[in-house]
């Protein structure tokens, strides 16, 4: 089987597993331990692993609280810093486009209390700045806004839109989950309160992330995880090492790797599309410049996504179907792009990593060609 689906999650690169593999074995302690030598090693594993991460994003280590992902970074994030200033405001404002555990979070701030405003978005993806702006009130308290997005992959004006929040003494918060080892990211110069991260988007393992909580200015939330007082009182829990190690090393990679791997992804990705295009009624959705090398989404008209999913079963990627939930909804990314239910339903997400041939894009160009032609031969619809 072929994998193009990078962006629902990564393997394990082998020198971050080579890493991870002594501190699930002879290197056990509990970096919580301070009386003893396992607690000191484990502890000076995890402190190398947020120095590995800070640098990645331009931050202070001491600005890094490892959570188990993005999903929880995202919830700690938005959930800890309404609740902590709920006295000030109770507006938020978020984008139709987030990813659900934005969405989802924002939702469940609405049931306590909390007004939402849900931004569109252009044609393109993209927020229109003005858009933006013209929602923030005198009780906006937190503003989350997503640097890449992880169905069409396109960037957004973090620094635009962080600047304006700084301004409006408006919280900004950054889901950076498909943005890390992709786009370069120095805090400190970005005008972010606070960053989600995942490492299994870049190479390192599942169920670990971080929030980056920024120090200067200080940035306050409440916990939502209570317990033994771990990461400065703002998630608590005994301390992953081999995850956290992982993290690092996948991390350290990534900054290592990041110029490397765009340009190869660059190349592959022209290619793919460049091949794909050469169909009829294939249409590019989310903007092409403002947007990550890996990512590449096309619409198949007159193709049902899910039926093209089976017929290229030996290629993993994504539909903008039904796939994400059980539900037969179209994608609400590109429904926000205004795509029709048809063309949402056609839709394909291929996402290129560090490990893709080319001889993988062009088998895949093949495959999709022969599978599309066929399936539009027995569409009623198609008549070309
Ligand atoms: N945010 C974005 C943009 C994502 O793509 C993902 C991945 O599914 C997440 C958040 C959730 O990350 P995690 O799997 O680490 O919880």
């Amino acid at each position: 089987p072929i994998y193009l689906d990078y962006s629902a999650t990564t393997p394990v690169d082998p020198r971050v597993l080579a890493k991870m593999i002594p501190w699930l074995s002879e290197n056990f302690g509990n970096p919580a331990s301070r009386s003893h030598a396992y607690g000191w090693a484990a502890e000076e594993a995890v402190e190398i692993a947020r120095e590995q991460v800070a640098s990645l994003i331009g931050a202070d280590p001491r600005e890094i609280v490892w959570t188990s992902g993005a999903t929880e970074s995202n919830n700690l994030a938005i959930k800890g810093a309404a609740r902590f200033h709920s006295a000030r405001g109770k507006h938020l404002i978020t984008v139709k486009t987030e990813h659900k555990s934005v969405l989802d979070t924002c939702r469940e701030l609405e049931r306590d209390g909390f007004e939402i405003t849900w931004l569109d978005v252009q044609e393109n993806g993209l927020i229109d700045f003005d858009v933006f702006a013209a929602a923030i009130r005198p009780d906006t308290i937190l503003a989350s806004v997503m640097l890449v997005n992880n169905e069409i992959g396109v960037i957004q004006d973090i620094a635009r839109l962080g600047t304006l929040c700084r301004e409006k003494g408006v919280i900004f918060h950054v889901d950076a989950a498909q943005a890390t080892g992709k786009v370069a990211i120095d805090l400190a110069s970005l005008p972010v309160d606070m960053m989600s991260l995942s490492a299994h988007k870049t190479y390192g393992p599942k169920g670990i992330g971080a929030l980056y909580v920024s120090r200067k200015p200080r940035v306050r939330i409440d916990a939502l995880i209570h317990g033994g007082g771990h990461e400065r009182g703002m998630r608590s829990g005994t301390l992953p090492t081999h995850q956290i190690v992982g993290m690092g090393e996948a991390y350290w990679i990534a900054r290592e790797n990041m110029g490397a791997d765009n340009e190869r992804a660059r190349w592959l990705r022209d290619r793919l599309m460049q091949g794909l295009m050469k169909l009829d009624q294939v249409f590019v959705n989310g903007d092409m410049d403002q947007r990550v090398p890996h990512n590449l989404n096309l619409s198949f008209n007159f193709v049902e996504g899910e039926s093209l999913l089976m017929g290229i079963k030996d290629v993993a990627v994504s539909s903008g179907s039904a796939c994400t939930s059980a539900s037969l909804e179209p994608s609400y990314v590109l429904r926000a792009l205004g795509r029709s239910d048809e063309l949402a339903h056609s839709s394909i997400r291929f996402s290129i990593g560090r490990f893709t041939t080319q001889d993988e894009i062009d088998a895949v160009i093949e495959k999709i060609s022969a599978s599309v032609s066929k399936l539009r031969e027995l569409s009623p619809l198609w008549d070309m």
